[in-house]
Protein backbone atom coordinates (compact mmCIF):
# COMPACT_ATOMS: atom_id res chain seq x y z
CA UNK A 1 0.00 0.00 0.00
CA UNK A 2 1.46 3.56 -0.52
CA UNK A 3 2.82 5.00 2.12
CA UNK A 4 0.31 7.82 2.45
CA UNK A 5 -2.88 5.90 3.00
CA UNK A 6 -0.92 3.51 5.00
CA UNK A 7 -0.31 6.37 7.52
CA UNK A 8 -3.97 7.08 7.04
CA UNK A 9 -4.90 3.76 8.33
CA UNK A 10 -2.50 3.50 11.08
CA UNK A 11 -3.95 6.70 12.57
CA UNK A 12 -7.57 5.77 11.90
CA UNK A 13 -6.90 2.49 13.94
CA UNK A 14 -5.01 3.94 17.01
CA UNK A 15 -7.45 6.95 17.26
CA UNK A 16 -4.80 9.57 15.72
CA UNK A 17 -7.69 11.33 14.88
CA UNK A 18 -8.93 14.71 16.92
CA UNK A 19 -13.11 13.04 16.63
CA UNK A 20 -15.67 14.94 18.83
CA UNK A 21 -15.42 11.89 21.62
CA UNK A 22 -12.14 12.96 22.00
CA UNK A 23 -12.64 17.03 22.63
CA UNK A 24 -13.32 17.77 26.47
CA UNK A 25 -13.78 21.37 25.16
CA UNK A 26 -16.87 20.55 22.63
CA UNK A 27 -20.03 19.87 24.43
CA UNK A 28 -22.03 18.16 21.48
CA UNK A 29 -20.33 14.81 20.85
CA UNK A 30 -22.80 14.07 17.81
CA UNK A 31 -21.79 13.05 14.39
CA UNK A 32 -22.03 15.38 12.04
CA UNK A 33 -22.47 13.33 9.21
CA UNK A 34 -25.66 11.87 10.59
CA UNK A 35 -26.56 12.95 13.76
CA UNK A 36 -25.72 9.82 15.54
CA UNK A 37 -25.46 10.54 19.20
CA UNK A 38 -21.20 10.36 19.53
CA UNK A 39 -18.61 10.74 16.53
CA UNK A 40 -16.01 8.40 18.09
CA UNK A 41 -13.46 6.53 15.78
CA UNK A 42 -15.09 3.43 15.48
CA UNK A 43 -18.46 5.44 14.30
CA UNK A 44 -17.12 7.76 12.10
CA UNK A 45 -14.97 5.21 9.97
CA UNK A 46 -16.67 1.95 10.58
CA UNK A 47 -19.93 2.56 11.41
CA UNK A 48 -21.76 5.64 10.46
CA UNK A 49 -24.43 5.27 7.50
CA UNK A 50 -22.36 7.46 4.88
CA UNK A 51 -19.19 5.71 5.35
CA UNK A 52 -21.55 2.08 5.01
CA UNK A 53 -22.74 3.26 1.62
CA UNK A 54 -19.88 4.48 0.49
CA UNK A 55 -18.33 1.02 1.22
CA UNK A 56 -20.96 -0.95 0.50
CA UNK A 57 -21.18 0.80 -3.14
CA UNK A 58 -17.55 0.01 -3.57
CA UNK A 59 -15.75 -2.78 -5.81
CA UNK A 60 -14.73 -4.92 -2.99
CA UNK A 61 -17.18 -6.97 -0.15
CA UNK A 62 -15.73 -5.35 2.46
CA UNK A 63 -17.88 -7.49 5.32
CA UNK A 64 -17.00 -11.15 4.55
CA UNK A 65 -16.56 -11.97 8.43
CA UNK A 66 -18.58 -11.83 11.23
CA UNK A 67 -17.29 -8.26 12.72
CA UNK A 68 -19.77 -7.78 15.53
CA UNK A 69 -18.01 -7.09 19.09
CA UNK A 70 -14.42 -5.94 17.60
CA UNK A 71 -12.40 -2.86 17.38
CA UNK A 72 -11.10 -1.59 14.69
CA UNK A 73 -7.99 -3.19 14.47
CA UNK A 74 -9.37 -6.36 14.96
CA UNK A 75 -11.65 -5.70 12.04
CA UNK A 76 -8.90 -4.88 10.15
CA UNK A 77 -6.90 -7.79 10.71
CA UNK A 78 -10.09 -10.07 9.90
CA UNK A 79 -10.17 -8.55 6.57
CA UNK A 80 -6.99 -9.46 6.33
CA UNK A 81 -7.36 -13.31 6.43
CA UNK A 82 -7.34 -15.34 3.71
CA UNK A 83 -6.69 -12.65 0.77
CA UNK A 84 -3.48 -12.65 -1.27
CA UNK A 85 -0.98 -10.51 -1.50
CA UNK A 86 -2.32 -8.27 -4.70
CA UNK A 87 -5.87 -8.91 -3.21
CA UNK A 88 -5.19 -7.34 0.21
CA UNK A 89 -3.24 -4.10 -1.58
CA UNK A 90 -6.36 -3.54 -3.42
CA UNK A 91 -8.72 -3.68 -0.48
CA UNK A 92 -6.54 -2.01 2.01
CA UNK A 93 -5.55 0.40 -0.76
CA UNK A 94 -9.22 1.18 -1.35
CA UNK A 95 -9.87 1.70 2.61
CA UNK A 96 -7.50 4.35 2.53
CA UNK A 97 -9.45 5.78 0.21
CA UNK A 98 -11.86 5.24 2.31
CA UNK A 99 -10.50 6.65 5.24
CA UNK A 100 -8.97 9.98 3.41
CA UNK A 101 -12.69 10.83 2.04
CA UNK A 102 -14.56 10.29 4.72
CA UNK A 103 -12.55 12.21 7.02
CA UNK A 104 -12.18 15.26 4.09
CA UNK A 105 -15.97 15.18 3.97
CA UNK A 106 -16.36 15.78 8.09
CA UNK A 107 -14.05 18.49 7.72
CA UNK A 108 -15.82 20.22 4.97
CA UNK A 109 -18.55 20.42 6.24
CA UNK A 110 -17.33 21.62 9.88
CA UNK A 111 -15.26 24.19 8.64
CA UNK A 112 -16.73 25.23 5.28
CA UNK A 113 -20.57 24.08 5.75
CA UNK A 114 -19.61 21.99 2.54
CA UNK A 115 -22.77 19.46 2.53
CA UNK A 116 -21.32 15.54 1.61
CA UNK A 117 -22.88 14.76 -2.00
CA UNK A 118 -22.69 10.67 -2.17
CA UNK A 119 -22.84 10.34 -5.80
CA UNK A 120 -19.56 12.88 -6.08
CA UNK A 121 -17.94 11.33 -2.98
CA UNK A 122 -18.12 7.67 -4.39
CA UNK A 123 -16.75 8.90 -7.54
CA UNK A 124 -13.85 10.70 -6.03
CA UNK A 125 -12.77 7.71 -3.94
CA UNK A 126 -12.40 5.84 -6.73
CA UNK A 127 -10.70 8.21 -8.67
CA UNK A 128 -8.24 8.30 -5.91
CA UNK A 129 -7.96 4.67 -5.76
CA UNK A 130 -7.49 4.92 -9.68
CA UNK A 131 -4.34 6.76 -9.08
CA UNK A 132 -2.75 4.87 -6.61
CA UNK A 133 -3.21 1.85 -8.68
CA UNK A 134 -1.52 3.49 -11.45
CA UNK A 135 0.95 4.77 -9.55
CA UNK A 136 1.73 1.51 -8.18
CA UNK A 137 2.22 0.55 -11.95
CA UNK A 138 4.30 3.04 -12.80
CA UNK A 139 6.45 2.31 -9.64
CA UNK A 140 6.79 -1.10 -10.61
CA UNK A 141 7.93 -0.41 -14.39
CA UNK A 142 10.46 2.41 -13.42
CA UNK A 143 11.79 -0.18 -10.77
CA UNK A 144 12.31 -3.21 -13.66
CA UNK A 145 13.50 -0.63 -16.11
CA UNK A 146 15.70 0.74 -13.69
CA UNK A 147 14.81 4.62 -13.73
CA UNK A 148 14.69 7.22 -11.69
CA UNK A 149 11.36 7.32 -9.28
CA UNK A 150 9.62 10.65 -9.10
CA UNK A 151 7.26 11.13 -5.84
CA UNK A 152 5.57 14.13 -6.57
CA UNK A 153 7.71 17.04 -7.34
CA UNK A 154 10.86 15.64 -5.82
CA UNK A 155 13.36 13.17 -7.34
CA UNK A 156 14.46 10.74 -5.03
CA UNK A 157 18.87 10.28 -6.04
CA UNK A 158 19.18 6.59 -7.23
CA UNK A 159 22.27 6.60 -4.55
CA UNK A 160 19.57 5.93 -1.58
CA UNK A 161 18.79 2.07 -1.53
CA UNK A 162 16.43 3.08 1.47
CA UNK A 163 13.34 5.11 1.26
CA UNK A 164 11.42 6.12 5.21
CA UNK A 165 8.31 7.90 5.86
CA UNK A 166 7.76 9.14 9.70
CA UNK A 167 4.62 10.48 11.45
CA UNK A 168 3.62 11.15 14.95
CA UNK A 169 0.16 11.44 16.66
CA UNK A 170 -0.17 12.80 20.08
CA UNK A 171 -2.80 12.76 22.67
CA UNK A 172 -2.51 13.24 26.32
CA UNK A 173 1.17 13.33 26.85
CA UNK A 174 1.40 10.07 24.75
CA UNK A 175 2.81 9.94 21.08
CA UNK A 176 2.46 6.97 19.03
CA UNK A 177 5.34 7.28 16.11
CA UNK A 178 6.01 4.94 12.69
CA UNK A 179 8.38 4.16 10.44
CA UNK A 180 7.90 2.71 7.36
CA UNK A 181 10.50 1.82 5.38
CA UNK A 182 11.13 0.30 2.12
CA UNK A 183 14.19 -1.34 -0.06
CA UNK A 184 14.03 0.12 -3.28
CA UNK A 185 16.39 -2.84 -4.66
CA UNK A 186 14.01 -5.43 -3.00
CA UNK A 187 10.94 -3.62 -2.79
CA UNK A 188 10.55 -5.49 1.19
CA UNK A 189 8.75 -3.20 2.85
CA UNK A 190 8.37 -3.10 7.14
CA UNK A 191 6.56 -1.16 9.98
CA UNK A 192 7.78 0.01 13.16
CA UNK A 193 5.74 1.94 15.46
CA UNK A 194 5.95 2.70 19.81
CA UNK A 195 4.62 4.63 21.96
CA UNK A 196 6.45 7.45 24.30
CA UNK A 197 6.07 10.35 26.50
CA UNK A 198 6.28 13.57 25.50
CA UNK A 199 4.85 17.00 25.86
CA UNK A 200 4.01 17.81 22.07
CA UNK A 201 3.06 17.14 18.60
CA UNK A 202 6.32 18.45 17.29
CA UNK A 203 8.37 16.64 19.82
CA UNK A 204 6.56 13.13 18.68
CA UNK A 205 7.68 14.36 15.00
CA UNK A 206 11.22 15.25 15.69
CA UNK A 207 11.30 11.69 17.62
CA UNK A 208 10.12 9.69 15.20
CA UNK A 209 12.88 11.64 13.26
CA UNK A 210 15.48 10.55 14.93
CA UNK A 211 14.42 7.21 15.83
CA UNK A 212 14.29 6.50 12.04
CA UNK A 213 18.43 7.45 12.03
CA UNK A 214 18.74 5.15 14.65
CA UNK A 215 17.29 2.32 12.93
CA UNK A 216 19.57 2.87 9.81
CA UNK A 217 22.07 4.37 10.46
CA UNK A 218 23.06 1.51 13.78
CA UNK A 219 22.39 -0.52 11.02
CA UNK A 220 25.32 0.90 9.21
CA UNK A 221 23.63 2.09 6.19
CA UNK A 222 25.10 4.70 4.21
CA UNK A 223 22.62 6.92 3.27
CA UNK A 224 18.29 6.91 3.75
CA UNK A 225 16.14 9.82 2.42
CA UNK A 226 13.21 10.34 5.36
CA UNK A 227 9.91 11.53 4.56
CA UNK A 228 8.09 13.50 7.14
CA UNK A 229 4.77 15.45 6.86
CA UNK A 230 6.11 18.11 9.86
CA UNK A 231 6.98 20.84 7.79
CA UNK A 232 8.23 23.20 10.07
CA UNK A 233 10.20 20.64 11.67
CA UNK A 234 11.23 19.32 8.38
CA UNK A 235 12.58 23.39 7.01
CA UNK A 236 14.33 23.71 10.34
CA UNK A 237 16.65 20.77 10.19
CA UNK A 238 17.20 21.78 6.10
CA UNK A 239 18.38 25.16 7.87
CA UNK A 240 20.17 24.18 10.30
CA UNK A 241 18.23 25.48 12.83
CA UNK A 242 16.24 24.87 15.88
CA UNK A 243 12.24 24.10 15.23
CA UNK A 244 10.18 26.08 17.73
CA UNK A 245 10.26 23.62 20.20
CA UNK A 246 12.61 24.15 22.96
CA UNK A 247 11.95 20.81 24.72
CA UNK A 248 12.66 19.26 21.19
CA UNK A 249 16.70 20.79 21.17
CA UNK A 250 18.09 17.78 22.76
CA UNK A 251 16.45 15.39 19.99
CA UNK A 252 17.58 17.81 17.04
CA UNK A 253 20.86 18.29 18.39
CA UNK A 254 21.07 14.81 17.92
CA UNK A 255 19.43 14.34 14.84
ZN1 LIG B 1 -22.30 9.34 11.63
Amino acid sequence: MHFRLSIMVWRVLIGAFPVREKLVFIPDKSCLLCNAKVESSFHLFWECPLEKALRFSGPFLVVPHDLSDLDLINIVLKLHEGLSQDESWKLFTFIGCLFTSIWETRNSLLFRNIKPDILQLRKMIMLRYQMFVSIRATVDNQAVSGTTIFHGREVIPSSANVFCVTDASWIGGVASLVVGKSDRNTAFREWFTKKCKVDSTMEAEILAILWTLKIYCDAGLPSIIIASDALLVVHALQSKHYPPCWKARPFVAEI
